[in-house]
């Protein structure tokens, strides 16, 4: 029976979402919140029961995030929140009160989800409090027989790698005190009757490092208890590395990716002679599309290792997917049946592992392995994923390079543009105000018609224009009041990309994003933002920025088909977002900005694959941007703080001007590109749009002098650090007024000299 990694935690309808709001906002009480977490563990914990999963997570629920979760229990919360215990103090740290700033918020790997870094010290004390998963172990004792339970936690390299040490030191130092801290807890689950432990140390898939390769043995040594069976899980990538230290501890089973890291495949057979089991994560617990189980099978049959030893799992935790097709009345049958979410992917693993192991099937499995069978074999020829013409035009020409070198562009951009020095603008976005959201969602649900919306939005554009025209920004844009998200804006239009209705998948907290599912070859059949942008130009005089989304962003953001290679998905999707760029063009905008907030993080874990991607990457912008005429000016955007080992990627897409968000960093970010000698325009965030503060105009003076130091002025844009859609139009209105007000004040200056 199959090894379940860990399940969703927010609800098939985003329960623990509305709990959590509702908590918040003082509408829900402690225990009703309990109460929806105690029932959605039940939920959780019978599906994969009744798809008779074994090994089901007792740890794997989290009012927010599972790193914060191990803060609180190896009893380590930063000195400033000990005036508050309980939950209180939980959610102090998760989000900030009146007297406490939350804890920083990252990028789980290379997933969308974001976890707490853990705030650590010189000397840090740790006192492990298994209370709250003895609480949880006793919960599932009550709920479920037969099926084993184990208790998921972080383990310790991973927990202290992903830490930040407040005095500067490197927070593995803290590996001789936090040991004592796992063997206690470790020993106390043991004698309260747990008896299997899942330790997550995903941080063994990253490029070797020598200090966390050097202790595995000592360290699991330490902590492991006789008795207790205790699994090591990794994920996302090959862990290699760390298997030839691991096969040396007491852990009695390791589990490896076999779907993001097939260089796992390699370790098994040392694993198998060290007398370990194997969990093997041979379903895709990152992406959405249904198994090829003949394939599956036929790969573990071919592993050198007895059945005995192998349990078949996930490749991670499907907390990264969403939980079930089951509300899924939009979606194409055809769609449907070639997706399988959290629950099918459990219906998944009970079927491999049975035709595995040569057990019978019994009726209900034979018709889902004829279900999966006919829907492979349909997803291979199926006329909704394979367009011909898509196909056609990747064989044909593809125009890759812009026409002149970037000097000579920008040097006819800047005739064309007529703009002046330390030109203003924004990212695109203006305030998504609940009037808006309000339009949008009446349009959805049919209570207006398309005209009346359409009027709607271009009122909000008119009031975005008349805005930006009073404050007076060089560059305008329209706002993108039409978008709920950049994209899934552009899924909507795209064929071969569809939109389900509940896939939601959690990023923090209570916040979930929906990925768009690119199921087949991806075209354009008509234009997706002309309309407004044009509406928008036709308000004013000044120039009007287009705004799209690239090519590598709307891959990240979504899941992607894995029947297709990466590179052959990205062009079909950069040639899209060339076609609009293209007509915008042909319809007179001057001036085009292609956002790539997702290029960084799509990089991959290993350096080994990072050219490819980054080649990938880079090829793909500059397609979907190389149809633009050297008059025509192409902007990107990026918010990330930290370009220094990407300068080579950012400056090879060919960019005529960047923005960057440099508002909390100060010239750091800024210096990457100086120090590589960045020939192109940047523009430099002088607004922190994440905080409602309105910086006043000397503030950002003394920004803008400070970017002055490091970077000549003919190269600076001014601009917000990201979109203001967050943000208010009392915040917004004075900021960027007193943002304009500075750059004029700082121009009159540079002109004097
Ligand atoms: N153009 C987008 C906006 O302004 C960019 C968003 C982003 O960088 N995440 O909202
Ligand atoms: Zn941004």
């Amino acid at each position: 029976m199959p090894y379940i990694i860990g399940y969703p935690r927010i609800g098939e309808k985003r329960e623990l979402k509305f709990a959590l709001e509702g908590y918040w906002s003082g509408n829900l009480d402690r225990k009703g919140l309990e109460e929806v977490g105690r029932q959605l563990r039940q939920r959780h914990w019978q599906s994969q029961e009744e798809a008779q999963a074994q090994y089901i997570s007792i740890n794997d629920f989290s009012y927010y995030d599972q790193m914060l979760d191990m803060v609180t229990i190896l009893g380590c919360e930063p000195e400033e929140y000990r005036d508050l215990t309980g939950l209180e103090r939980y959610f102090a740290m998760a989000r900030g009160d009146k007297r406490h700033k939350a804890l920083p918020m990252t990028k789980w790997f290379n997933t969308n989800y974001h976890y707490f870094v853990p705030q650590l010290r010189h000397g840090q004390p740790f006192a492990p409090n298994a209370t709250p998963i003895l609480a949880l172990f006793r919960e599932f004792q009550e709920r479920v027989e037969g099926a084993k339970g184990k208790v998921n936690l972080i383990g310790p390299f991973t927990f202290l790698a992903l830490s930040r040490r407040v005095d500067g030191g490197d927070p593995l130092e803290l590996l001789p005190a936090i040991v004592p801290a796992y063997r206690q807890l470790l020993q106390e689950l043991q004698r309260a009757g747990v008896n299997a432990i899942q330790l997550e140390e995903p941080i063994f898939v990253l490029d070797p490092n020598p200090t966390i390769l050097g202790s595995i043995q000592e360290v699991y040594q330490e902590i492991v208890p006789a008795g207790l069976e205790t699994f090591l899980i990794t994920y996302f990538e090959r862990a290699n590395e760390a298997v030839e230290q691991l096969v040396k501890t007491p852990i009695d089973g390791i589990g490896l990716d076999l779907v993001h890291g097939p260089g796992n495949l390699d370790a098994i057979e040392e694993i198998a002679k060290h007398g370990k089991r194997v969990v093997a994560g041979i379903v895709d617990g990152r992406n959405v599309w249904i198994s090829d189980i003949d394939k599956k099978v036929a790969l573990l049959r071919s592993l050198p290792i007895d059945p005995d030893q192998l349990l078949v799992a996930p490749s991670s935790s499907l907390l990264h997917v969403p939980y079930t097709l089951r509300h899924e009345h939009k979606l194409h049958p055809a769609i449907k049946s070639w997706l399988a979410f959290a629950r099918e992917k459990l219906d998944e693993l009970r079927l491999i592992d049975r035709l595995y192991r040569g057990e019978e099937l019994d009726p209900e499995d034979v018709q889902l392995y004829e279900a999966n069978r006919s829907a492979n074999e349909r997803r291979q020829s199926s006329t909704m994923i394979h367009h011909e013409a898509t196909k056609e035009r990747l064989q044909g020409e593809i125009k890759r390079e812009r026409d002149l070198p970037a000097q000579e562009r920008l040097r006819l951009q800047h005739e064309r543009l007529g703009y002046p020095i330390l030109p203003t603008t924004t990212i695109g976005s203006f305030p998504q105000t609940p009037e808006v959201r309000r339009v949008r969602k009446a349009y959805r649900e049919g209570k207006i018609d398309k005209s009346q919306y359409e009027e709607r939005i271009r009122a909000f554009i008119d009031q975005a224009i008349q805005v930006q025209e009073e404050v007076g920004l060089d560059i305008l844009v329209h706002g993108e009041f039409e978008r709920n998200d950049m994209v899934e804006y552009f899924g909507q239009f795209l064929e071969g990309v569809a939109l389900s209705e509940h896939g939601w998948v959690q990023s923090y907290g209570s916040r979930c994003v929906k990925p768009p599912l690119i199921f087949g070859d991806v075209h354009r059949p008509e234009p997706m933002t002309l309309e407004w942008i044009l509406y928008a130009q036709s308000k004013t005089d000044k120039p009007l920025k287009g705004m799209l989304t690239g090519p590598v962003t709307m891959l990240n953001w979504s899941f992607v088909r894995d029947d297709l290679s990466w590179e052959e998905i990205a062009t079909q999707m950069a040639l899209a977002i060339g076609d609009e760029v293209a007509d915008l063009q042909d319809s007179g905008i001057a001036i085009i900005q292609v956002d790539e907030a997702a290029f960084k993080e799509g990089y991959p874990l290993r350096q080994e694959h990072r050219k490819e991607y980054e080649r990938i990457a880079v090829e793909s912008f500059k397609i979907a941007t190389a149809r633009a005429k050297p008059q025509t000016q192409i902007h990107t955007h990026m918010c990330y703080s930290d370009f220094n080992d990407i300068m080579e990627a950012i400056d090879a897409m060919d960019a005529d001007v960047i923005s960057i968000e440099t508002a909390r960093n100060g010239n750091r970010i800024l210096e990457a590109f100086r120090n590589y000698n960045y020939q192109k325009e940047v523009g430099v965030g002088v607004y922190d749009i994440h905080s409602p503060r309105i910086p006043s105009q000397e503030e950002m003076e003394a920004e803008i002098v400070k970017r002055l130091e490091v970077f000549p002025a003919s190269k600076l844009w001014i601009n917000p650090d990201c979109g203001l859609k967050t943000r208010r139009w009392e915040e917004v209105i004075p900021a960027l007024t007193n943002m304009v007000a500075a750059t004029k004040s700082i121009r009159s200056r540079i002109v004097q000299l």
